[in-house]
């Protein structure tokens, strides 16, 4: 086979940012792709739903494309896959649950039947185009059926651990096939791409089973309902607060269109396992008691239409949140959140509901390795070149030092950003060059229509709101035929403002005047004045700069 042709990783999203993870993987004319993330929208994209990455590169080379490998079901690694699959006609492969969950998402997005999606077991192996063999790796994760991908290509293999943590004690399912791992050490791996979100913390990350004790002390004593929020998609955990519910004699009511989906998903395929009797649908628990009751829901990050926010806000219609109720957030906030989580944890404490959270007890663990966990996937590996990914470039730092602490050569470590083509071939491994990558937001049903102008105009808009000045002109003789009438939104409230309204509506006929007497009447000129005087005058008495529009209308 052919061994002279270069082999180049190429990451298109994951790096210097929390979501959106996706990388390439070429070698001669054939490409693979694994992962296709989305992240959440930051405080400088006002109205944006979510944010996708750039794939022009693989629209050009669309037909080089073998195949999307997912390592596990998460978000941050197939929220894109939708908007990908429009595009770009490919076959996807994952885990069974991985699958069901992307199935889920093709359904909601009419692709089902046009995409042909692969499921592969943990320990096997795959066949994409000629170069490439992909093998599943099991590891553990905060969803069940993660996997890392030992990817076989000419020049050897790349090693992606998707997500993963060592967890020894796992709720569902088998441990982190280490010895797997040690055997592909021995034979030799070329790259390895391992998970840096928790490079920063020292030791190790507790077992998933350690939240399942905590839950059981909880609700042991406890006389009141309990209601828990956590990621829908952590089977693991809901595993748990289901068997704490079972253990004490308690019904289990699930809330949020997420957190059913995914209990549906997984009890359907095996990975969740619910005594007879104990799910009950959430409009019967006006039938039980306090203490019968646990309520899990989504929520845990505080997103504004979710469940627990609605319930915290008496905006949900079939919970509300009383002083009998014990809210469990079993989750962190990612970086982000902190804000509307502690917004709904103040309102929860308003009306006097017992809270426990991360800070008050061990509620939650995290998914991802730390610091020694990586160190000994690093020892085991043994790869000749490492490639720290998924985070902010302080986690990928804090990454690589790791990698030189157990004995690297800093020169063998790659920091990579997304675009970079990392490129192999029988002298080495260096940097050379890029492809286009970046960030494609997501509003309704628009992708990509929001650019920074739009953006630039929103933020505008939320800062000091907008005049309209609307007047009528009669193009012949350039005379105010109507008008002008201001009409203003978020600026300033116009009932008790009339005076700055009647000033603006006279700096506008002013402007209007003199461009008809000076003879200025291109419209683009006309326009250009009134906003620059409006501006001027507004800026003058209230110090601030409204997004002014002037629209001219002739007759
Ligand atoms: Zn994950
Ligand atoms: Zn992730």
């Amino acid at each position: 086979m052919a061994k002279n042709l270069k082999l180049k990783i190429i990451p298109l999203g994951g790096l210097d940012e929390i979501g959106k993870n996706m990388t390439a993987i070429e070698y001669g004319n054939e490409i693979i792709v694994v992962d296709c993330g989305m992240s959440f929208p930051d405080d400088e994209m006002p109205g944006v739903d979510l944010v996708i990455n750039d794939i022009s590169y693989l629209e050009k080379n669309a037909s080089k494309l073998k195949g999307v490998f997912l390592t596990h079901g998460h978000e941050d690694h197939i929220g894109g896959l939708p908007y990908f699959l429009k595009s770009i006609n490919t076959t996807v492969y994952g885990t069974r649950l991985t699958i069901a969950l992307v199935e889920n998402k093709l359904k909601e997005h009419n692709l089902l039947s046009s995409v042909k999606v692969v499921n592969v077991r943990a320990g096997s192996v795959v066949s994409a185009g000629q170069y490439f063999k992909v093998e599943f790796i099991r590891t553990n994760h905060s969803i069940a059926d993660s996997v890392a991908l030992a990817i076989n290509t000419p020049q050897g293999v790349v090693l992606h651990m998707g997500d993963f943590k060592i967890d020894s004690t796992p709720i569902v399912g088998d441990m982190i096939d280490l010895a797997r791992l040690g055997e592909l050490g021995k034979q030799g791996v070329l790259a390895l791409l391992s998970d840096s979100t928790n490079a920063e913390r020292p030791g190790y990350a507790m077992s998933e089973r350690s939240v399942g004790e905590n839950f059981e002390n909880l609700f042991k004593n406890c006389k009141k309902r309990i209601i828990v929020a956590t990621f829908a998609s952590n089977v693991h955990r809901v595993q748990q607060i289901i068997n704490a519910a079972a253990a004490n004699g308690r019904k289990v009511a699930v809330s949020g269109r997420s957190m059913e989906n995914i209990v549906e998903i997984s009890v359907m395929l095996g990975y969740m396992k619910v005594p007879q009797g104990v799910l009950i649908n959430i409009d019967s628990i006006g039938k039980y008691n306090p203490e019968q009751l646990v309520i899990i829901t989504t929520g845990s990050q505080g997103e504004p239409m979710s469940a627990l926010t609605r319930m915290a806000f008496s905006d949900h219609r079939k919970v509300e949140i009383t002083k009998n109720d014990l809210v469990i957030i079993s989750a962190t906030p990612i970086p982000g959140n902190e804000k509307s989580v502690s917004a709904v944890i103040n309102e929860l404490f308003k009306i006097g509901a017992e809270v426990v959270y991360k800070a008050l007890a061990d509620v939650h663990v995290s998914g991802h390795a730390c610091a020694e966990e990586l160190k000994l996937i690093l020892a085991l590996v043994k790869p000749k070149y490492f490639i720290p990914v998924h985070g902010e470039h302080r986690h990928l730092v804090f990454h690589k030092n790791l990698a030189e602490k157990i004995g690297m050569a800093e020169e063998d470590i790659f920091i990579l950003s997304n675009g970079s083509i990392l490129e192999f071939d029988e002298n080495g491994a260096r940097i050379s060059g890029a492809v286009h990558s970046g960030k494609i937001l997501v509003d309704g049903l628009g992708v990509g229509d929001v650019g920074n102008i739009v953006l630039r105009d929103r933020k505008l808009l939320a800062q000091d709101g907008l005049i309209i000045v609307v007047a009528t002109i009669d193009s012949k003789t350039g005379q105010l035929v109507s008008g002008p009438d201001i009409i203003s939104r978020g600026f300033v409230y116009v009932m008790e403002s009339e005076d700055i309204i009647e000033h603006v509506r006279e700096v506008a006929r002013e402007s209007l005047e003199k461009c008809n007497k000076s003879g200025n009447s291109d419209w683009l000129t006309v326009k250009a004045t009134v906003k620059n005087n409006i501006s001027k005058y507004i800026y003058e008495t209230t110090n601030r700069s409204p997004m002014i529009l002037p629209i001219l209308m002739d007759v």
